[in-house]
């Protein structure tokens, strides 16, 4: 309903009191009510870290990096975004602290300044609000989320433009929203306000006026305290709004809002017009994820199995294609070093199905494909994701092919290395946004798992590597029945390879976890639960 489209709504989210309370699902969540009003919505992230963004870090320090079509490397929250939206971001919705002075100071080079003194008022508050009207005109609402906590000091040049946005706009065109955390204290038995306060009064000496408080609490909060807070924070009363601790799952938080009437506080505040969000289909996904059916356990076999965020996007495709088969989808994090100390059997041999998933570095490779090996030979479900392709590729170059040393370059030089950098990788030295990054097509075989599951001949992925298979060997792969299912539109690129003779197996150079949204899934997570109940029913009849 674009009926103001000229006139984008602003709305701001920010976090107080601690981290990690959700900001991300909250704004998704604000997103999904306004679309599902019919509104056309964007979701903006903008992180106060140097990186020029999270490709270089650590997945234990950041959590997952999140790949848009066009081949940004993001902030996990992104993917949040688009699961609830349903729609696919790019690298205009994500920005960073480093993004941001990276542009100024190479304006500042070529002189562009035309000599004044360069500051973070205004420059670097300019550039800010220039990115942060990059929708602007194009959609009814962006939501901005500024990462971090207030009173952080990385964090204050994106509150100054949030400040300037509201001064430059105006009140019906920004509104600023708060997320906060209300701790219980068991020993008294009682809820406190007092960081929540302190919270808002920060924000309110920066000049930003919170109109709505979003409060993640452990239980639902009484009226009282509601009052409470509307008092000592300057907010009414019907703005302040619950958001106890998802007892079942985060995809509860949509319903919790449009039960408060969120939806109709933030439209009335900007002025725009009423309309009750459509949220049938999805309160039946969220039914199926809270009373499922079936119950299946996967295993998660990794690196960085002890940090969960590590693999945000996978663990959000298995929920959705649980739902999808009606089914419980439990994760089992296995750390694949310790396959390698007592064996796959020990701690795979037990479940329904195996996932290998990306990485990067030799750690714990060996375990991978030992775990590969063990599914291959004992008809487990197998899914492997990038890495996790490389490791089934290796597992079968050496166990069925008989090519002992084969290995990838990117671990081991050797003369069977059936995983290899892609020419394109050869000359480049930088690690930052060098990989193969993005949405690329590729081409399916008819009579496979892949096109079993896809029901299309092309598709269009996401990709995150520099390694690819090797084509010197894959001649002898097929000629001992591995099925290079799916392929590059030229044929150069191995996309999906597949064993026939296998209840499930099959493993993707891209990262299909990239592509599941609320309520439709992926076609090949959809696949695997399949396959893994299927296979779990038969082992109970037997
Ligand atoms: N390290 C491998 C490569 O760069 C796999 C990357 C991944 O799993 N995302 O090709």
């Amino acid at each position: 309903m674009n009926n103001n489209q000229t006139l984008t709504r602003y709305i701001f989210i920010t976090g107080g009191v601690l981290s990690s309370l959700g900001k991300g699902i909250a704004s998704a969540s604000i997103g999904l009510l306004l679309k599902q009003s019919g509104y056309s919505v964007t979701i903006m992230k903008f992180d106060p870290y140097i990186n020029v963004d999270p490709g270089t870090m650590n997945p234990f320090q950041h959590g997952e990096v999140y790949v848009t079509d066009d081949g940004a490397e993001t902030d996990l929250d992104l993917g949040h975004y688009e699961r609830f939206l349903g729609e696919s971001l790019s690298k205009k919705n994500n920005h960073t602290t480093g993004q941001v002075y990276f542009e100024v100071i190479e304006k500042e080079r070529r002189g562009e300044y035309l000599g004044k003194t360069v500051q973070v008022i205004p420059h670097i508050t300019d550039a800010i609000k220039n990115r942060m009207k990059l929708f602007d005109g194009k959609k009814d609402f962006v939501i901005i989320e500024i990462g971090g906590t207030v009173g952080d000091i990385e964090s204050l040049p994106f509150l100054e433009a949030q400040r300037q946005m509201y001064l430059d706009l105006g009140r019906k065109r920004v509104l600023n929203i708060h997320l906060t955390y209300v701790p219980y204290i068991k020993s008294s038995g009682e809820v406190k306000t007092k960081p929540t306060q302190h919270s808002v009064k920060t924000l309110m000496e920066y000049g930003i006026r919170p109109e709505i408080l979003l409060c993640r609490s452990e239980n639902k909060l009484t009226k009282e305290i509601k009052s409470k807070i509307a008092l000592f924070c300057s907010v009414e009363e019907n703005s302040v709004i619950d958001v106890p601790d998802a007892t079942h799952t985060t995809y509860e938080v949509p319903l919790t809002f449009k039960q408060q009437g969120l939806h109709n506080i933030i439209l009335e505040k900007l002025g725009m017009k009423h309309v009750e969000p459509n949220l049938d289909e999805f309160k039946k996904f969220v039914d199926r994820i809270k009373r499922p059916t079936y119950e299946v356990t996967i295993g998660l076999v990794g690196k960085y199995t002890q940090y969960r965020d590590s693999y945000k996007s996978i663990i959000e495709a298995f929920i959705h294609a649980g739902s999808i088969n009606n089914s419980r989808v439990n994760i089992e994090m296995i750390n694949s070093e310790e396959i390698e100390v007592v064996g796959a059997e020990a701690k795979i041999g037990h479940l329904d199905g195996i996932l290998v998933g990306p990485g990067f570095g030799k750690r714990g490779i060996e375990g991978k494909i030992l775990a590969i090996k063990y599914a291959r030979e004992h008809n487990m479900p197998f899914f492997g994701i990038c890495l996790g392709l490389q490791c089934a590729v290796i597992e079968f170059a050496r166990n069925v092919c008989g090519l002992k040393n084969a290995h990838s370059s990117e671990f081991e030089k050797t003369t069977q290395n059936v995983i290899d950098l892609m020419e394109t990788q050869k000359s480049i030295k930088n690690k930052g946004g060098t990989m193969r990054l993005g949405a690329y097509p590729a081409i399916i075989a008819e009579n496979t798992i892949a096109y079993k599951a896809y029901q299309s001949y092309e598709i269009s992925e996401r990709h995150r590597h520099r390694y690819e298979v090797n084509n010197q060997f894959r001649q002898i792969l097929i000629d001992n029945g591995l099925v290079c299912s799916g392929l590059s539109p030229n044929g150069e690129l191995v996309e999906i390879i597949e064993l026939p003779n296998h209840p499930f197996f099959i493993a993707v150079q891209f990262h299909p976890e990239l592509k599941s949204r609320v309520i439709t899934g992926h076609p090949l997570f959809i696949a695997f639960i399949k396959s893994a109940l299927r296979e779990k029913r038969k082992k109970e009849k037997s």
